[in-house]
């Protein structure tokens, strides 16, 4: 915990930096910190003065078109980085923003990748293995991305099941701790929503890409709710057009071969069956309530049902975890050859139940990057390539979160979420859409309530609004 920052100037400026300022020291440091911002005009010269302790000072002029508000980060993070020349910013002063989406906005403009990485580097101060990261997913995923005529065409679905078989210590997602009665009326609801959406998504000419059923865990359903959930999916949703079905199996001890055979049948092809980590003691510590060799199991039984596409998730970071666990973690993985692994550093806010925060966070701090490259090392080795990323606030050493998947078996859904070239409607409570106008790009941002009963009242509404914004701008 940072002890004692303070922050004065413009508030559309200190605003968004008091995150940058908590990822660059690490958790645990004590330092007392005061930031001085100052914008200011001299004839026709513009820019933001910034001072750091009362001694250390960066200066940045507006050239036209530039933002204010990038620059004062750039200044505020040159004065941090000469205070504390060791300590660096692996993604510089990018904290919220998905990094792939500046990089293709750059190389939509026609720059050439050196060019990228010059501009990633001088105008972000962005690390040059970071850039050279943003890159290449960047170049990966063009081929997934849609022209403005296909995305007034095709949109996705999130089906969500925000019900759990026990909460995971690390988890601030609202799941509920779901039983019979309460998944069979909530599984009504939705059943009702999809119906709905499928309708008003076909009658605008629209049709489904990619469906993603996820949670929550959705294979807490039973399985004959779980073949009826797909069977509304068929009915409303997929259609020829459709290339994903994706769905969640997080806990394998949600799983068995019948869930699995009524999956596979339904053209569920991609499936994900998270371990986090297959260290026995750690799974106990976050309370995953399963067993390393509950992963194994649900994962070859995957296999035997057909499951050509599985992807696994693990967290770097996790309380007591050394670079030794990710190592066991990663030798165990590899063993199964799954067809996508999507790495996640360790990220806690204020809802999980990790209670001391810092704690969990400073004591794998250290060692987050040589996870990383780890991880990185065995993805690569297992013929994979990095092709989403994503960061996270009061993440693991500021680090990020990765896809990595073999050739043709990455998630069109997760790209489409994550760069925001598609719309995305989100069924279920907790669920959230994303509207985007392909003329400019535009976003706009739903979300759903998180408690089913508030969803159970409100989603007739919510799909409306959503709906009624879709409609204008189809019409403009
Ligand atoms: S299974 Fe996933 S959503 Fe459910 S409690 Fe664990 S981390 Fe949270």
């Amino acid at each position: 915990m940072v002890m004692g920052i303070s922050l004065v100037g413009p508030p559309e400026l200190t605003q968004a930096l008091a995150e940058m300022l908590k990822a660059f020291f690490p958790a645990g440091a004590e330092q007392e910190i005061s930031v001085e911002l100052r914008t200011y005009s001299r004839g026709d010269r513009h820019g933001v003065s910034c001072r750091v302790n009362g001694a250390i000072e960066h200066v940045a002029e507006l050239d036209q078109g530039q933002d204010l508000k990038r620059l004062s980060r750039v200044a505020v993070l040159k004065c941090l980085q000469e205070l504390q020349p060791e300590q660096k910013l692996p993604w510089g002063i990018l904290t919220g923003i998905r990094p792939t989406k500046i990089v293709r906005r750059l190389l939509d403009r026609g720059m050439g990748e050196r060019e990228v990485a010059g501009i990633l580097a001088r105008d972000y101060l962005i690390q040059p293995d970071k850039a050279a990261l943003a890159l290449e997913v960047a170049g990966l995923q063009r081929q997934y991305l849609l022209k403005p005529e296909e995305a007034s065409k095709l949109v996705s679905v999130y089906v969500g099941i925000p019900f759990c078989p026990s909460r995971c210590a690390y988890c601030s997602f609202p799941s509920a701790v779901g039983q019979g009665m309460e998944l069979n009326v909530y599984l009504n609801v939705l059943e009702q929503e999809i119906k709905a959406l499928g309708r008003a998504l076909a009658d605008r000419g629209l049709a489904v890409q990619t469906v993603y059923i996820g949670g929550g865990t959705p294979t807490i359903l039973s399985t004959q709710e779980l073949a009826r959930l797909l069977q509304r999916c068929h009915d409303y949703l997929v259609s020829d057009k459709t290339v994903e079905l994706t769905l969640e199996a997080g806990r394998p001890e949600t799983l068995d071969r019948e869930k699995l055979k009524v999956m596979s049948e339904a053209g569920a092809a991609r499936v994900s069956i998270n371990p986090q980590t297959m260290v026995q003691r750690t799974l106990e510590r976050i309370s995953r309530n399963h067993t390393a060799d509950q992963v194994r199991e649900a994962f070859w039984l995957a296999r035997e049902c057909g499951f050509e596409n599985i992807n696994m998730d693990i967290i770097l970071g996790l309380p007591g975890e050394t670079i030794s666990e990710v190592m066991f973690t990663l030798e165990e993985v590899s063993k199964l050859r799954p067809d996508s692994l999507t790495v996640h550093a360790l990220a806690l806010k204020r809802a999980s139940k990790l209670r001391d925060r810092t704690d969990a966070l400073s004591e794998a701090g250290a060692q987050g990057p040589q996870m990383q490259n780890a991880a990185e090392q065995t993805a690569r080795g297992l013929g994979m390539r990095p092709y989403y990323l994503y960061r996270q606030k009061q993440i693991l050493n500021n680090m990020e979160n990765i896809g990595y998947a073999m050739a043709g078996k990455e998630s069109v859904y997760n790209i489409q979420i994550m760069e925001e070239r598609q719309s995305v409607f989100g069924a279920g409570a907790s669920a959230a859409s994303k509207i985007v106008n392909p003329a400019d790009w535009s976003l706009t941002n739903f979300q759903h309530p998180k408690s089913p009963e508030a969803y159970y009242k409100r989603w007739q509404e919510s799909l409306a609004e959503r709906l009624h914004l879709l409609d204008r701008l189809l019409r403009d």
